[in-house]
């Protein structure tokens, strides 16, 4: 079509093509080069099959995380050669887990468009319902797909509900998962000689996942994307949400304070924060231009800021979704992937002489100090002292023994 398209220049549609320009018609490089930007591989003319737009710069903190997944996904696609050389193989799969709201899909996308690869999204209850009854068949096709448009991703996001523990409760449907863990496996160890093919989960419920995919050559790597973002961390989220429009910013917001009041929000509930706020000031604005001509409106608009009061409605409305329980909740299912035996000992004893602490000894000021203490060793930290936790255990032991 390209090069008759070029031919057809000058001819008129009403007259027979003179034969001496049917002679000269010949396909060249040129055209076929025009034709592959012009159409694209059927996989990736599927709405699944795209190049996110999010970057690492529109993550907020989570650094360590980032470098986990550039050296998981990214280094194995660009040095090939050194995981040869070293006879070593990248993560066949990365699970990505903590609680909703964190930016474990932000991260997913953001892993792709950095490393150039396709991008494959698939929520796991979706697949179940979209090919009833046959959902091997849909994972094929998705792998199938993959492999088409390599390097890609493929991001199975509340993976659990493809790879429920076998006889958990998610029992009624066991036959149909049954086929589609099995399917996966098969797909898996089908990638292994593959590099340019990897795969994301990310889940909330890391209890809930059949431990057959934890092992190696499956789900071998697990990232833990944790609940709530530290203060430098929030400082990010902010800046990313408030920083490129800092201009419609009243002079007495303080993103500082703002930053120390949402300790406990995840970076979905700061995000959500911003909006509310600037809703606030559009609702002003909008209100307060109904009557107003267009000049007027349009040298108002220049003028419009969010203020701190915006801010402080907002912060009225939203509030974290995540309470000290529920951190608490989902970093103890997540205990028993990112920490071996003997860690975990010691977490799960602190977690229990916790729980002990905490019924029927409120006024004794001993007690409660000791048990803010270990709770913050326990929860608070990403990088755990675990000889701190294992004395201050103790030392609450005592204190409740007496
Ligand atoms: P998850 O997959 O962990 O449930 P998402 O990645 O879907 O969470 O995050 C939900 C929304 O929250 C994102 O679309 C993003 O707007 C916001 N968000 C969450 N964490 C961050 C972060 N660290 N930086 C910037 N935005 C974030």
């Amino acid at each position: 079509m390209h090069a008759l398209r070029k031919s057809m220049v000058g001819i008129r549609m009403d007259e027979e093509i003179p034969l001496a320009i049917l002679d000269t018609l010949r396909v060249t490089r040129d055209d076929f080069e025009a034709a592959l930007s012009n159409v694209e591989p059927s996989a990736m003319r599927e709405v699944l099959v795209e190049i996110p737009e999010v970057t690492w710069d529109d993550v907020g903190g989570l650094e360590d995380i980032k470098a986990e997944l550039t050296e998981a996904v990214e280094w194995p696609l660009k040095y090939p050669e050194v995981f040869e050389r070293l006879g070593t193989r990248p993560p066949s799969g990365i699970l990505l887990f903590g609680p909703p709201g964190t930016g474990k899909t932000m991260l997913a996308k953001a892993v792709a468009n950095e490393s150039e690869c396709n991008f494959i999204s698939i929520k796991g209850p979706e697949l179940l319902s979209k090919w009833v009854g046959e959902s091997e068949k849909g994972i094929r096709d998705i792998f199938r797909k993959a492999r088409q448009a390599a390097p890609s991703i493929i991001f199975f996001d509340e993976i659990d509900a493809l790879l429920p523990r076998r006889g958990g409760s998610y029992e009624g449907s066991s036959h149909v998962t049954e086929s589609v863990v099995s399917q996966i496996l098969t797909e898996l160890d089908g990638l292994e000689e593959l590099n340019n093919v990897t795969i994301l989960g990310a889940t909330n419920r890391p209890d809930m996942l059949d431990d057959a995919m934890m092992r190696p050559g499956r789900f071998d790597r697990a990232v833990y994307v944790p609940p709530p973002p530290d203060k430098d961390s929030r400082k990010k989220i902010f800046a990313v949400y408030m920083g490129r429009d800092e201009s419609v910013l009243a002079g007495d917001v303080n993103t500082g304070a703002l930053v120390d009041a949402t300790e406990g929000y995840v970076g979905a509930d700061i995000e959500a924060l911003i909006r509310e706020a600037k809703l606030n000031a559009m609702r002003e604005f909008i209100t307060a231009m109904a009557k107003k001509n267009e000049t007027e409106r349009s040298d108002a608009l220049a003028n419009v800021r969010v203020t701190k009061k915006h801010f402080e409605t907002a912060m009225k409305n939203v509030k974290a979704t995540l309470d000290q329980e529920a951190i608490e909740k989902n970093e103890r299912l997540a205990w028993g992937i990112i920490y071996h035996e003997e860690e975990r000992s010691v977490l799960e004893k602190a977690g229990s002489t916790l729980t002990r602490a905490g019924f029927g000894h409120q006024d004794n000021a001993a007690v409660q100090e000791a048990r803010k203490k270990l709770r913050s060793a326990t929860f608070g930290k990403m990088k755990k002292n675990f000889s701190a936790i294992k004395e201050q255990t103790n030392a609450l032991e005592q204190l409740l023994e007496s």
